[in-house]
């Protein structure tokens, strides 16, 4: 039976390995060389080497290929001493990994030497546990969840689609979150905005939204917008956010959410619902198609008339919005295939869900190649369009 100096001699001798002063050369060298750390989230904490991925020995195999995609980039791996790393490399190389080295001495003698490291941002231990669920996905991790934190989303409405957006929002963690409404708590709002309950009615929808999203989740920081979203705020209200989440439900607000996202260059995950129906899609500025070229010109009012107007039933909004906060969060971590350039709508009688290609249109007066300048300007009922074509 083999002791574990014989196991350690056998990985030693079937992988290569460099001193801290080979593994800074080959750093500087090929700066594309990927750097692993595989020691405990409690050792990566008190400092790791500059941009590495940190997987625990035990996660190795598990999470390495969803982290490390390319098995012939070159890999510099690490633990506190140079053990670990030798029977990590020695896994990578039977995972397929064809360029791996481990750094012997570890972070121990790369630190003592004053080589440099910096001190990773992690989560804190209530973090790690509320977000869990979201650690265990290698498509988040621990670096998606910071990227999370730090993203702004603002939502445009805390009403139908703005409040089941808004608490997946909280929940996952997006950092910042701001909310436009300039509506009161009405009792006919609480068939299906859950952002708000009895106890507040009369009260402002913003300032309901926030006591709700902040007693969901401390770690989000609530803006609160009670203004009319118009022409003279809506660029200062977009500037410095990510994301915005559209729950308007009149047209003259819809164009002018385009053509500023147009301007500030922020995606639009946009939302709508009427009866039974709901719709999502992305508007992803000068990548894919935007709400102009989707919607040249409004219906005419008789046509399109509001919620207030025509009903919804209470779960649809639920459903929309709900979308609407997936989308944002892909977008956000970069995962799958937004619905950029796609239209999703869904039938609630049928229990259905299509989608819809939507082109880009070449003769857009927003975003199309000739169209000039955007104006952002106050739209009538007519919405005709303000940039103008050069
Ligand atoms: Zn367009």
């Amino acid at each position: 039976m083999p002791t574990f100096r014989d196991l350690l001699a056998a990985a030693r001798a079937s992988i290569r390995e460099v001193d801290t002063a080979g593994a800074e050369a080959t750093l500087a060298a090929n700066p594309a060389t990927a750097v692993l750390d595989v020691r405990e989230p409690d050792e990566y904490e008190q400092g790791a080497l500059p941009h590495a991925v940190h997987i625990p020995r035990g996660h190795l195999e598990s999470q390495v290929e969803s982290r490390l995609a390319d098995k012939d980039a070159p890999v510099l791996v690490y633990c506190a001493g140079g053990t670990r790393s030798a029977f990590a490399a020695r896994t990578l190389a039977e995972l397929g990994y064809s360029n791996v080295v481990s750094m012997a001495g570890g972070f121990n003698k790369w630190k003592n030497e004053n080589r440099d490291w910096v001190a990773p941002r992690t989560l804190s231990a209530d973090q790690r546990n509320r977000y869990q669920r979201h650690l265990l996905l290698p498509e988040v991790g621990e670096a998606g969840q910071q990227n999370l934190l730090d993203s702004k989303v603002l939502l445009l409405g805390a009403g139908g689609l703005g409040s089941p957006a808004a608490l997946y929002l909280a929940a996952a963690g997006v950092g910042t979150l701001g909310i436009v409404d300039m509506d009161v708590v009405d009792e006919s709002n609480l068939q299906r905005q859950l952002l708000h309950n009895m106890d507040r009615v009369g009260e402002r929808k913003v300032d309901s939204a926030k006591k709700t999203l902040v007693a969901l989740n401390p770690d989000v920081n609530v803006v609160t917008y009670d203004v009319r979203l118009g022409a003279e705020n809506i660029l200062e209200v977009f500037d410095g956010y990510d994301i915005i989440v559209d729950g308007t439900d009149n047209f003259p607000t819809r164009y002018l959410v385009n053509d500023a996202s147009l301007v500030k260059r922020i995606p639009v995950v946009h939302g709508s619902i009427f009866r039974f129906d709901g719709q999502v899609t992305v508007y992803n500025p000068f990548v894919g198609p935007c709400y102009r070229c989707q919607v040249p010109e409004p219906p005419p009012p008789e046509l399109a008339p509001s919620c207030s107007e025509a009903g919804v039933l209470g779960v649809l909004p639920g459903i929309i919005g709900s979308i609407q906060a997936m989308e944002a969060i892909k977008l956000l971590l970069g995962l799958g295939d937004p619905l950029v350039g796609r239209l999703l709508a869904y039938d609630a009688l049928e229990e259905s869900f299509r989608t819809f290609k939507i082109n880009r249109d070449p003769a857009c007066p927003a975003c199309g190649p000739d169209a000039g300048e955007i104006v952002i300007a106050e739209y009538d009922e007519l919405c005709m369009p303000h940039p103008r074509a050069s």
